[in-house]
């Protein structure tokens, strides 16, 4: 690059190198688009830095460009502090600054960010209770590793215990019917056992039964790791994918309470259907991630107490969701029926996804891990 003594150069404030105009700014430019967001001086060996003042000022009429170095900026600024991470909402552009007192606690508090989405104050990932930060951060790190083992063992279709006819799932509940005429076997999504069993009173699709066999084979042992992990997995992960697939709910309850309202209903009166989406999504996130606490939950009597709330909790869920997912009777008093069931399965769900007697067990000191997985 030619330095030019002429009044249509520029260079940095922090040094005395100048540089023609049009080729300063094809070199800042250049820099941008290759990712850097420190630009120093372009003559050789000087380590003086561009100002980002000039950077942009330069960039007034490039937008794109002078976007890029924000974000740049932006990106750089919350890798390097450690107290500071990005909304983990995905497109959201909110920066969180963890709260220093948070660092000795085991999760930190549920905040919202301005789009909506519920972060967890500490570790700035999405919230995750009942899980704690370093453990979440273990399971991910683990997921990751092990990503290529168990891709297979969970997709969207899956076939039918009975008949085999090949089943899509299209939406979040985990009671599904068989579409082959002939069968109609309504089956748990994630265990493949009969549904009848999962009624409220017997729901034990979310606790893992520890193989008997002997375990003399390092072989033999690694597949039951890879089974009981795959169970947590596998339950972590359809609730996930169950939120995901909320947008279709979200639509379905959308035109009940259109038709409720062309019934005479008022807004007012068909709010519960809205209320209780934002319930069923906030117990689907609790017991995905409870799934991630049970993993490394060493077996005891407090395990067991917990499995029987996840459980619980569980069955309620899955109540809630098919109550949204039914068809309106015609009556107005099947209506109100219906209505007083999915509110107070709504209310019951709410209560239960607090998972208090986690929170205590944190207080006290009282949850004990598996050693197994560290
Ligand atoms: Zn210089
Ligand atoms: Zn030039
Ligand atoms: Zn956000
Ligand atoms: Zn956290
Ligand atoms: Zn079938
Ligand atoms: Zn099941």
């Amino acid at each position: 690059m030619l330095e030019l003594p002429v009044q249509e150069s520029i260079g940095t404030t922090n040094c005395d190198h100048k540089f023609c105009k049009r080729c300063y700014l094809y070199y800042i430019r250049d820099k941008i688009n290759c990712g850097s967001s420190l630009l120093r001086c372009p003559a050789h060996k000087c380590l003086a830095c561009v100002e980002d003042t000039q950077i942009f000022d330069l960039l007034a009429s490039d937008p794109v460009t002078s976007n890029k170095f924000k974000k740049h900026l932006v990106d750089n600024f919350v890798i390097n502090f450690p107290w500071t991470s990005f909304c983990a909402q995905p497109g959201c552009e909110m920066i969180f600054r963890a709260n220093q007192s948070d660092a000795s606690k085991d999760i930190g508090n549920e905040v919202i960010c301005s789009c909506g989405e519920a972060i967890c104050s500490k570790c700035g990932e999405t919230w995750h209770s009942p899980v704690k930060c370093s453990l979440l951060k273990r399971w991910r790190k683990k997921g990751e590793d092990d990503s290529e083992t168990f891709n297979w063992i969970h997709a969207n279709t899956k076939d039918c215990p009975k008949c085999h006819t090949t089943i899509e799932k299209d939406g979040g509940c985990n009671h599904v019917v068989c579409k082959s005429s002939y069968c109609k076997y309504e089956f748990c999504w994630v265990c493949l056992g009969p549904w009848d069993k999962h009624g409220s009173s017997f729901y034990n699709c979310n606790r893992y039964v520890e193989e008997k066999d002997s375990m003399k084979e390092s072989q033999e042992r690694s597949r039951m790791n890879l089974n009981r992990y795959v169970h947590y997995y596998n339950r972590q992960k359809n609730h996930e994918e169950s939120i995901n697939l909320e947008h279709k709910l979200r639509a379905t309850v959308k035109e009940k309470a259109q038709e409720l309202m062309k019934r005479d209903m008022s807004w007012v009166e068909v709010e519960f259907l809205h209320i209780a989406v934002d319930v069923l999504r906030k117990s689907r996130k609790c017991l995905m991630f409870s799934y991630v606490f049970a993993f490394y939950l060493k077996k005891s009597n407090c395990a067991e107490i917990f499995e029987d709330n996840q459980g619980d909790l569980e069955g309620a869920t899955e109540d809630l969701s098919m109550y949204l997912e039914r068809k309106l009777p015609s009556s107005a008093d099947d209506v109100g029926e219906v209505k007083r069931r999915v509110q107070d399965k709504a209310r019951y769900c709410k209560e239960r996804s607090k998972v208090e007697h986690v929170f205590e067990g944190y207080s006290n000191d009282s949850w004990q891990y598996t050693d197994k997985y560290f």
